[in-house]
């Protein structure tokens, strides 16, 4: 099976990745002895998800994708957007990140969001990008422990459970970096 290198140490990731594709063989940033942080320092989804995928590529010369993901919130003008890993500051984790998103929203009606990822592959030292998004909207409180980083706040429309509260599958079929790794997987197979 060819192998392909996933340029994250997020094994959340990772394992709604090899999820969904079991054509290619998913080496995680671990598996390679890979461990320190990779640079994440861009304005914008594209180009922080090609700075990995780079970094990653220039160390190994294997094939590589990295992806980036955002939380863009319709009343806080998009915000955190490409900050959603750092939105409650240098010493952040997702449980503060969702409680300032929380606070943030408290008097606000409108609780429209989206995931957008954009995924950035690296294959015979060429680029290429795919990008998924899903429309939905932010929780007053937490629901569910499943998922990971803004899961248990966010519900996608037409469904009634939150991301934390859905199985790896049905996730997966419906979320933004399910799209992305949907049309990731489409290019790769005509490659073949
Ligand atoms: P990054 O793509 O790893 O930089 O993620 C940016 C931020 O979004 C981090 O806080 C992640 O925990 C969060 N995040 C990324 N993907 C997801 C997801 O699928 N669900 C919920 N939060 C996510």
């Amino acid at each position: 099976m060819k192998k392909l290198v996933f340029a994250t140490h997020n094994l959340n990731k990772i394992k709604e990745i090899k999820y969904a594709i079991s054509d290619f063989d998913i080496i995680g940033l671990l598996d390679l002895n890979i461990t320190e942080e990779v640079p994440e320092t861009c304005n914008t989804l594209k180009a922080n998800a090609l700075q990995k995928a780079k970094y990653i590529f220039d160390k190994t010369v294997l094939d590589c994708f990295a992806d980036d993901t955002g939380l863009e919130i319709e009343a806080l003008n998009g915000r955190p957007g490409v900050y959603s890993a750092r939105y409650s500051g240098p010493d952040c984790d997702s449980e503060k990140n969702m409680q300032k998103v929380l606070s943030d929203l408290k008097n606000f009606e409108n609780r429209k969001a989206q995931f957008k990822t954009v995924i950035a592959l690296i294959v015979d030292g060429k680029e290429y990008f795919f990008e998924g998004k899903v429309e939905g909207e932010i929780l007053k409180d937490k629901q569910g422990i499943g998922g990971f980083g803004y899961d248990p706040i966010f519900r996608p429309f037409g469904y009634d459970q939150s991301f934390a509260e859905m199985s790896l599958k049905l996730k997966n079929k419906i979320s933004h970096r399910g799209l992305a790794i949907k049309k990731l997987l489409k290019f790769l197979k005509t490659r073949k």
